[in-house]
Formats: structure tokens, C-alpha cells, sequence
């Protein structure tokens, strides 16, 4: 709506001026407490009070600012994955998108209208660094790992892009970029199509204890990171209190996602409003930009997403904007337990192959790097 767009740049520019000052004023980094640091073994969590959030997406600028460099750009041509069914997925051309997941965009934020006392609301998502991630027990290649620290990244030396992190995660967040990584060494028409990519927590900056980007960028203080159990402890006080605001006290975990999504995840929401409203408001819009984005196929028209028709269920899984329904822990599925069994010393393999290679390919580049800079040197 072009209102609420002006009303956001409004926002920004606001923001980034204020954002701006408050960083010239600070004394140095922002550190995380050391409790919260990797070796406290303790799991890091963030809590995010939805009631703070005023959409100015100066969070998603400065994720996209920090990583966005960090993913490459494709070859091209793409190779054709095998078999030809399977779709090449090339968001390189469209690095500007920012209402959704993509391999370029690892957070976003959903701009919800609402009726009753809160008539707005804003939900930055990305990945939830689930306790028990299914990602990461069901990846074939090993490339999905967990840190001590809690923060689930997936390794870019050794993704081959079968995506089965985003078959498996319940909201679909990892997000495929082909033409980029370890399958173009390998056999890229028989094995592989790109690498996955999602947030990783800025894993290479809360290892050295400072704060995550959009963390530190946010003028509100929606969100904070900490030790699991202070985080579940702040985010169900916070949740107590919502309840109590809304006129429903006592019904604390209708305000709280996150706490036990998927088995409990690293990241708890606190909403003014119940989490059945906010999905419900979630769904309509989503079937509404489903139903002007999709490409309209055979048998399945625009008019028949907008209805909820066949195929909509998948066209919005893959649509790069998670729901936020309940979720049963997926990892208390027998299959998927069996098949995590079965994955784990193959993967296991696997990753110490894929660490070769990706080493390998690293030295490649040095010593090319090293003759490139040799010849210039002989050449001046
Ligand atoms: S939200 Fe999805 S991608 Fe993130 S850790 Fe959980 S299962 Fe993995
Ligand atoms: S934690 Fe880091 S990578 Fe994840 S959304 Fe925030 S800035 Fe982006
Ligand atoms: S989380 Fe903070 S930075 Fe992000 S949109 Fe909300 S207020 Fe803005």
C-alpha cells in the first residue's frame, strides 16, 4: 500500500539518522555478556517483543548489509540440475527483494493490519535455531551443523543444494541459490543444484561475543540474546504480562512462539495479540501475495490460489514467508529418527569429503590469486 510504503521510508530514514547517531555515540562494539558467549555451554536464545516493533526494517539493512557480500554470484550459464524437472532457483538478478526469504535476504519483516485494540503489527523473521533442528539431523551431506552455542548454520564449502534442510524444516527457511558452490566441481548435471543458505546467527561475530546485526540496528530494542533459561524466563514474564494487557490472564502461552514450535526453538516471540490471530492474519495475506506472484500454470490459475486451490500448500511453502501455526517436534517422527540414524555416519563422510574438497578449492583459488599477482608483478 503505497500509504504504509511512505510511511515505512518515513520510518527509515528516521531510523537510520537516529541509528547513525546512537552508533557515533558509542564508546566501542556492543558485547554480549559473557555468560552468553559460546563457552558458558549454555544455548544462546533471543526473545523478540513484538509489541516494540514499529516495522522500520532497519534490522533487515543491516543483515543484508553485513552477509549479503558473502553470497556469491552464479556461473553462467547455470548447469541444468538432473533430472530437467528439477528447477534452477537464480535470485541473483533480484538481490533488491526484501519481503521474503531468498539465498540474498536472510531476514524480513511481515507488516500485519489487524483488527481489535492492536490494529498493526510487525514480525521480523528468519531462521528460529530450533533446539533440535531437523535441518541438521536430516541433512545427507552433513552441511547443516549445530554449534555448542546453539546456532544452526549451514557450511557453504560443502552444501550441495539438495534443499532437504528446507523439505524438512517446518517453516521452509533455508533458501537455494544454484550456479554457486562445491557441485561445480563435482558432476553439476548429475549431483547437486547450489547451495542453501539462511541466517546463521552472524556466527563469525557472536564467536568473538558482539551482537548480531540486526540485533545491534534495532532503535526499538525489540530483540535480545542471552542464555536459554534467562531468555525463557524474560520472554514468559513478558508473555504474563501481554496476557494480562489483553485481558486474559493466566493464557501467557497463547502469547509465546516459539517455546515449544518443533520440540522449542532458540527463538521466543512475545505478541500483544494471540498467536492464532497473528497466524490466521499471516495466512490471508500469504494466499493474497501467493495469488499475485505465482506464475499462473495449467490447471491452476490465479483465481484458484486465491480459493486455496490444488498446489497452494506448496507454492506457499516454497514462498520464502514461514507461518506461524503450531508445530509438532519433527524430530519425535520415527521416520525421520530412523532416517537421522541411518544419515548420521554417511553424512559424517560425507562432510569430511565436502571439507577436502572445499579445502582443495580454497588453495585453488590462493595459488591462482598468487600467479595472477605474480604475472602483474612481472608484467610492471
Ligand atoms: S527453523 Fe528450520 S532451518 Fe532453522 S534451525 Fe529450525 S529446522 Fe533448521
Ligand atoms: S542474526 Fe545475523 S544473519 Fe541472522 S538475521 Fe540477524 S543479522 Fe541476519
Ligand atoms: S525489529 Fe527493530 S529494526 Fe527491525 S523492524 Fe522492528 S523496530 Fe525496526
Amino acid at each position: 500500500m503505497p500509504k504504509d510504503i511512505s510511511r515505512r521510508g518515513f520510518l527509515k530514514g528516521g531510523v537510520s539518522l537516529a541509528a547513525g547517531v546512537a552508533a557515533g555515540m558509542a564508546a566501542g562494539p556492543l558485547v554480549l555478556p559473557g555468560a552468553a558467549q559460546a563457552a558458558s555451554g549454555q544455548e544462546l536464545c533471543t526473545v523478540l517483543d513484538l509489541g516494540k516493533c514499529i516495522g522500520c526494517e532497519a534490522c533487515v539493512d543491516a543483515c543484508r548489509a553485513e552477509w549479503q557480500p558473502t553470497v556469491p554470484d552464479p556461473v553462467k550459464p547455470i548447469p541444468q540440475p538432473f533430472p530437467s524437472r528439477v528447477p534452477i532457483e537464480d535470485w541473483s538478478s533480484r538481490k533488491d527483494v526484501q519481503d521474503r526469504l531468498t539465498p540474498y535476504n536472510f531476514l524480513y519483516v511481515e507488516h500485519l493490519e489487524l483488527e481489535g485494540k492492536v490494529s498493526e503489527l510487525h514480525i521480523p523473521r528468519r531462521c528460529m535455531h530450533c533446539v533440535n533442528p531437523p535441518c541438521t539431523s536430516l541433512c545427507p551431506f552433513g552441511a547443516s551443523r549445530q554449534e555448542k552455542n546453539g546456532v544452526v548454520h549451514i557450511d557453504q564449502d560443502i552444501c550441495l543444494g539438495g534443499a532437504k534442510c528446507k523439505t524438512v524444516c517446518p517453516w521452509h527457511i533455508p533458501q537455494r541459490q544454484s550456479g554457486v558452490g562445491l557441485y561445480l566441481n563435482l558432476l553439476p548435471t548429475l549431483a547437486g543444484n547450489g547451495v542453501m543458505f539462511k541466517c546463521h546467527r552472524c556466527l563469525p561475530l557472536v564467536s568473538q561475543g558482539k551482537q548480531p546485526r540486526c540485533i545491534e540496528a534495532c532503535p526499538q530494542k525489540v530483540q535480545s540474546i542471552g542464555p536459554r533459561q534467562e531468555q525463557v524466563a524474560k520472554a514468559q514474564a513478558l508473555a504474563e504480562q501481554a496476557a494480562a494487557a489483553d485481558g486474559r490472564p493466566g493464557q501467557w502461552r497463547d502469547y509465546l512462539y516459539g517455546l515449544e514450535e518443533n520440540g522449542g526453538t532458540n527463538t521466543l516471540y512475545v505478541s500483544p495479540v494471540p498467536f492464532a490471530k497473528v497466524n490466521a492474519a499471516l495466512h490471508e495475506l500469504h494466499i493474497q501475495q501467493a495469488s499475485q506472484e505465482a506464475p499462473a500454470k495449467a490447471g491452476q490459475g490465479r483465481g484458484q490460489a486465491a480459493k486455496g486451490g490444488k498446489g497452494l500448500g506448496r507454492r506457499l511453502a516454497q514462498a520464502g514467508r514461514p507461518p506461524m501455526g503450531p508445530v509438532a517436534n519433527s524430530m519425535e517422527n520415527p521416520e525421520n529418527l530412523t532416517l537421522a540414524l541411518a544419515i548420521a555416519p554417511v553424512a559424517g563422510l560425507a562432510a569430511g569429503l565436502g571439507r577436502l574438497f572445499g579445502g582443495a578449492r580454497k588453495l585453488g583459488r590462493a595459488l591462482e590469486a598468487r600467479r595472477q599477482d605474480a604475472d602483474k608483478g612481472g608484467q610492471s
